[in-house]
């Protein structure tokens, strides 16, 4: 009896996902043998989640499935079931190659434009077989035979999940899918604080929970854990690297490469940093610039729906959501500050 509840309430679901593509991505599963997930650089919860996701579901379904990422995967995201199964590219180039040469599909997940995987780009875009997009970026470029975008969703993860449900897959999901899929969703929403006000997004996670996954533990490892000197750079970007302007609503966070390293920093060590500043009441939004040794890293937040993605795209050649946004800088960290500044009164028209 609850069964078919269940089952019924699936379909109503599949309302959102067209149907003719739903099977359309069926079809090219069953025939493909061997299947390629892969995602953007600097993979978070999100892409690692629906790429893991998937390579569960498609386990299930007896295929041969790889997840192939361009750069290495936070630390705090090896709970995550098949995380050691993952390939990472800069560190295992002719793997990557061989598996993506062999590939009958590939799946790009949680990025809207080839340039968001770096160097593994390349290789994707000149692989031959068919590619498959699934992502909730705004305006994505078409690079692949089939694109499921839904800028409005909460994560890559909860699109994943619908489209399996539309494909009518919902039986396959086993607990190590639905682990991954709601790991996507709690890192990508803030724990459920942003991007989740839509009722049946709710009906979603009861559906993971019904697959036995341990929310709790995904919440802890996956947002609540980290290194001690993770904790302590945090807190000395708060009180000594924060710059407040209160004609503006917007803190301003800078960390040197030697800040970094007295630290010990480790990818994802300022992974939550940049939404500290919006604690602030008032705040509306907040920017974070890192100095990666490739280029500034730059991280935005917001609140009242102020378009960070804006002064990214603007500014640092990057997207993203509105209130979460990044990009990338090429030239020196203080230069990277001073653009912004000169900028800054340009956005006060966001502000409400
Ligand atoms: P984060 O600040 O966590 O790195 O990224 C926040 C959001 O902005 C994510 O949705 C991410 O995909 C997007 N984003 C981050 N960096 C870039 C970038 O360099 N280019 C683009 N287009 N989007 C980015
Ligand atoms: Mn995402």
């Amino acid at each position: 009896m609850q069964n078919n509840f269940l089952t019924l309430q699936i379909q109503e679901m599949d309302k959102i996902i067209d149907k003719k593509e739903s099977k359309a991505l069926l079809k090219m599963l069953e025939e493909s043998e061997r299947v390629v997930l892969t995602c953007h650089v600097r993979p978070d919860g999100d892409a690692i989640g629906s790429t893991l996701g998937l390579y569960h579901l498609l386990k299930s379904m007896g295929k041969e499935a790889t997840v192939i990422v361009p750069d290495k995967a936070p630390q705090n995201l090896s709970f995550l079931p098949g995380f050691k199964e993952i390939a990472v590219f800069t560190s295992h180039k002719d793997f990557c190659e061989k598996t993506v040469e062999k590939a009958n599909l590939i799946i790009c997940c949680d990025f809207n434009i080839p340039s968001r995987q770096d160097d593994l780009a390349p290789l994707i875009q000149n692989a031959n077989c068919r590619k498959v997009l699934i992502d909730h970026h705004t305006e994505p470029e078409k690079f692949t035979d089939l694109i499921f975008s839904f800028p409005r969703m909460s994560s890559t993860c909860e699109l994943v999940f619908r489209i399996i449900a539309s494909m009518g897959l919902y039986d396959k999901v086993d607990k190590d899918c639905a682990t991954c899929l709601l790991t996507g969703i709690i890192t990508d929403t803030r724990n459920f604080t942003v991007n989740i006000n839509y009722p049946d997004i709710y009906d979603i996670l009861m559906r993971l929970l019904k697959k036995g996954v341990d929310k709790d533990r995904i919440i802890k490892e996956a947002l609540n854990t980290r290194t001690l000197s993770s904790l302590k750079l945090e807190a000395y970007a708060l009180s000594n690297k924060m710059e407040i302007f209160p004609e503006h609503k917007c803190a301003l966070i800078t960390l040197t490469k030697e800040e970094l390293k007295k630290y010990s920093y480790e990818k994802g060590d300022t992974e939550g940093l940049v939404n500290r500043p919006l604690e602030v009441r008032g705040m509306v939004y907040s920017i974070f610039m890192r100095e990666d040794p490739d280029c500034i890293k730059v991280s935005t937040r917001s609140c009242n729906d102020f378009p960070v993605s804006e002064i990214c795209k603007k500014l640092y050649n990057g997207g993203g959501h509105i209130q979460a946004a990044g990009g990338e800088f090429h030239g020196t960290l203080e230069e990277c500050r001073e653009i912004f500044l000169s900028n800054i009164n340009k956005f006060d028209k966001y502000l409400k």
